[in-house]
């Protein structure tokens, strides 16, 4: 049996956190494989560091050494934290070269965001060790990692890293040791690739793919997938059981609490996942697997997206030329923009779009306003608001009563989108609204 662990930032924020996590680790059974994140508030800084014009090296990396080093000290005795070091100070040696190294390099942001999760699996893997467990701290370069994709967004290569881990992980699991992995980054062209910020839930669950492991358990600061998010809805609850599609659906629109692409290299494995609280691991968390479980309420659970924008083209009867629409979402495929929704009419297109992507489209259609395109209109400011349900599609009258108590809290619906997903509807309504969007559904529906 193998389990796959996840630790966010804030499970390995701290000594104590570290070793609460430890002790958690050493109290399952079977073979265990660790992905942990950096401690927490540790991207955000390095993030900041890449993003300064300038930067005093020295000082960043005396910051950086003093947050770690605070917590080894209290975790360590003196000859543990001697040996600690040692490998510390190289892991810090080469976080230096990486600081000087080309600021213009398309890959240099990955190189430097992804340095925290050196250090933090450093650090838990020595704790396992000082607690009389076998254990050795691996990169994703030595695990087999492996990402391809454009800078700050990499994807794994699923078929190169099952067979980089064969090599490099199994042996040490039939040996007993416990491997603590680096999440967030895989290995392009002997470089690292960052998966986009949260993205250590989806090394853990390429991992667990990579390994055919028996379980992901992604082990974070609350009890479990919730029914809205807690920091918005201070009732939400914890959900016991839940399908890949519907935890898909709610990562991708907005759930932070799963990396957006955790589901599929578990899905397409059957591998099943659980979200638990790694300050509360007497909690059972959630359950994500293939088998859907009714629950009571209308609605399961709501996830929201921020920052998103409207962008309608108008063309003359556009469906009847599909190679405009083709030609107009292909040059936005090249933007590597995402498209949250997408709706069309007789002579207009309309798209849902991260409001960063905005201008470089209009920039990218701009040739296209001579003979195609008639006009762009934009409408920034916009949150998608995912609705997961079980009887979404299927019970006459769900729409219904989601849109009437929409229209109780007073908000318009901008954009529509419905019978795409099996498990979920999705709707469109102005940013300034979308926490009285989802209060009002969570009371009627869910709380
Ligand atoms: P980690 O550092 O462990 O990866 P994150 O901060 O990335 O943790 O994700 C956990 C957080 O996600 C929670 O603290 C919570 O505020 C937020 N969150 C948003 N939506 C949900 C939801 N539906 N269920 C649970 N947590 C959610
Ligand atoms: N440390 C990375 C981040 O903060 C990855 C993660 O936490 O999952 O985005
Ligand atoms: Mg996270």
């Amino acid at each position: 049996m193998i389990t796959v662990m996840k630790f966010g930032g804030t499970s390995v924020g701290s000594a104590e956190a570290i070793q609460r996590v430890a002790n958690i680790i050493i109290n399952t059974q079977g073979d265990k494989v660790i992905v942990a994140s950096a401690m927490s508030g540790i991207t955000n800084f390095l993030v900041q560091v890449v993003d300064s014009p300038t930067m005093d090296v020295d000082e960043v990396v005396k910051q950086f050494a003093d947050k770690h080093l605070m917590a080894a000290e209290q975790m360590f005795d003196e000859k543990t934290l001697a040996d600690f070091k040692v490998e510390f100070n190289e892991r810090l040696a080469f976080f230096r070269e990486c600081l000087e190294g080309d600021v213009n390099d398309a890959y240099y942001k990955d190189l430097i965001t992804s340095q925290g999760e050196r250090f933090s699996t450093l650090m838990l893997s020595y704790y396992l060790r000082k607690m009389g467990y076998e254990s050795v701290a691996l990169t994703a370069e030595t695990a087999g990692i492996a990402a391809t994709g454009l800078p700050l967004s990499g994807s794994a290569d699923l078929e190169m890293t099952a067979s980089g881990m064969t090599m490099k992980v199994r042996p040490l699991l039939s040996k007993g040791i416990i491997p603590v992995i680096t999440g967030f980054y895989g290995i392009k062209d002997g470089a690292p690739l960052t998966f986009g910020r949260g993205g250590s839930d989806y090394s853990a669950a390429v991992v667990a793919n990579a390994l055919d492991a028996d379980m992901l358990e992604i082990w974070t600061d609350v009890d479990g997938f919730m029914t809205a998010d807690p920091r918005i809805i201070k009732n939400a609850i914890k959900i016991e059981e839940m399908t890949f599609g519907e935890a898909a659906e709610l990562a991708y629109f907005g759930a932070k609490v799963l990396h957006p692409r955790t589901i599929e290299p578990v899905r397409i494995k059957r591998i099943p996942l659980k979200v638990r609280n790694s300050f509360r691991p007497e909690e059972p968390g959630t359950l994500i697997h293939s088998l859907r479980k009714k629950g009571k309420g209308l609605l399961k659970s709501v996830a929201t997206k921020n920052d998103l924008a409207i962008v309608t083209i108008s063309s003359a009867e556009i469906a009847y030329r599909p190679e405009h629409t083709a030609e107009i979402i292909g040059r936005m495929a090249r933007d590597n923009a995402i498209i949250y929704a997408i709706s069309t009419s007789l002579s207009t297109v309309a798209v849902l779009i991260s409001s960063t992507d905005v201008a470089s489209i209009i920039t990218d259609l701009e040739d296209m306003k001579d003979n195609v395109i008639e006009r762009i209109d934009v409408k920034n400011g916009m949150s998608l608001v995912c609705c997961v349900g079980d009887d979404l599609l299927s019970k006459a009258g769900v729409t219904g009563d989601i849109f009437t108590a929409v229209k109780e809290a007073g908000v318009n619906v901008e954009m529509i989108s419905e019978g795409a997903s099996e498990v979920s509807l999705n709707f469109v309504v102005p940013m300034g609204m979308v926490m009285d969007v989802v209060a009002v559904l969570h009371s009627k529906y869910i709380g």
